[in-house]
């Protein structure tokens, strides 16, 4: 079915208007009416082809949420009219060791097929992802929501932003008595701020944005500093049993390594278009500490996040705009400019 997209052309020519064809429901397939789209900075870097290897046109947006239209006949965990979400997967192999254990972000046969930009056997050739009017995917990546319907474009960022942020804080242990970080108050970082707060944790949130001081702690952070003023990082040296790095742009990791205490651990989640500069080991040997990454997150658990968002009363905190200004929205976002998400209204799209 031909349908209405937005799409980069080239990594230098703004997004258009673009008809592409989604699949005939499957056996095993959901089709969904995309409501919302969340805009993550993960659009913008390969949109732009910062990260390199980008296949055009791109059709980008991980952050879905929908009406389930239609379901295939061998589904029976959805049903016409279901609200639904899809993040950044839409398949992996399903057998290798990590699949088996519902890790399919980190697939070993293949990788997972992201959203868009992944390998597709449908024209053109590589997956088209939520900037557009419906999609068609596999039930094992299709999510449950269970927010209220008023709520619906506010979950979308959850898909993506919601847990990139859930995995790391849960699987380092986030919850009472743990004095924990986040860097960088985007659209990732302000979940993360939710999240470590309603698991439980002191959270301290790192901004480079003197404006966001107070905002920070109205998210649920109980302490903010300001990253650039050397003696408020000082005061909290060695104090810090986790920190989530959220930041989309290359800068200092010592300066976060340094407020670790013994055997604490810095996660980086942002993927910058230039590396960061190399840490300083001692730093790192003269504590035990450890810098680690991590990549969103499997289905069970993007499931139980948003579970646990929808039980702990989270949303995202958005600014809706039509599909018509997500070029001005990328300009926003590059400049730190957003109160913390884009989502965009696809009904826009038909206009
Ligand atoms: P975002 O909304 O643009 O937020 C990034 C924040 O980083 C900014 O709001 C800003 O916060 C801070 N920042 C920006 N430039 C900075 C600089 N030069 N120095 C220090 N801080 C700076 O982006 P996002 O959507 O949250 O995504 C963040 C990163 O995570 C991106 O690189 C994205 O591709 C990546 N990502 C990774 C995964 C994964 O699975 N690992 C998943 C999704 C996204 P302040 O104003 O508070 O300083
Ligand atoms: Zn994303």
């Amino acid at each position: 079915m031909a349908i209405k997209a937005y799409a980069a052309q080239s990594a230098t020519t703004p997004l258009a208007p673009i008809e592409i064809e989604r699949r005939p429901t499957g056996a095993h397939d959901v089709a969904i009416d995309i409501a919302y789209c969340g805009v993550c900075h993960s659009d913008l870097h390969q949109v732009r082809s910062e990260w390199e290897g980008t296949l055009y046109p791109c059709v980008p947006g991980h952050e879905i949420v929908g009406t389930v239209t239609a379901v295939g006949g061998d589904v029976s965990a959805f049903k016409v009219g279901d609200a639904v979400g899809v993040g950044c997967m839409v398949d992996s192999c399903q057998h290798c060791a990590s699949c088996d254990e519902g890790l399919e972000n980190y697939c070993t046969d293949g990788g997972f097929v992201g959203t868009y930009n992944g390998p597709s056997p449908e024209a053109p050739g590589h997956t088209l992802g939520g900037y557009s009017q419906s999609i068609v995917v596999k039930d094992h990546f299709v999510l449950r929501i269970s927010h209220p319907a008023e709520q619906l474009a506010a979950v979308a960022p959850l898909l993506c932003a919601g847990i990139t942020t859930y995995s790391p804080l849960k699987h380092w242990g986030t919850g009472p008595g743990k004095k924990v970080g986040v860097v960088g108050i985007g659209g990732l970082g302000h979940m993360g701020i939710k999240i470590a707060h309603a698991m439980g944790a002191h959270v301290v949130a790192f901004t480079t944005s003197e404006s966001k001081r107070e905002a920070a702690r109205d998210l649920g952070a109980d302490e903010v500093i300001v990253s650039k003023n050397a003696e408020e990082m000082a005061a909290h040296a060695g104090s810090f049993d986790f920190i989530l790095n959220t930041v989309a742009a290359s800068h200092d990791l010592d300066q976060f390594t340094m407020l670790l205490k013994r055997d604490a651990t810095l996660c980086v989640v942002g993927v910058p278009e230039h590396p960061h500069p190399s840490p300083n080991v001692g730093v790192l040997i003269f504590g035990r500490k450890a810098i680690a990454g991590s990549l969103i997150g499997g289905i069970a658990e993007t499931q139980e996040m948003l579970d646990f968002c929808a039980a702990h009363k989270i949303v995202a905190d958005i600014e809706m705009i039509p599909i018509q200004k997500i070029d001005e929205a990328y300009d926003r976002m590059q400049k730190s400019d957003v109160k913390y998400r884009f989502v965009i209204d696809n009904a826009s799209l038909a206009a």
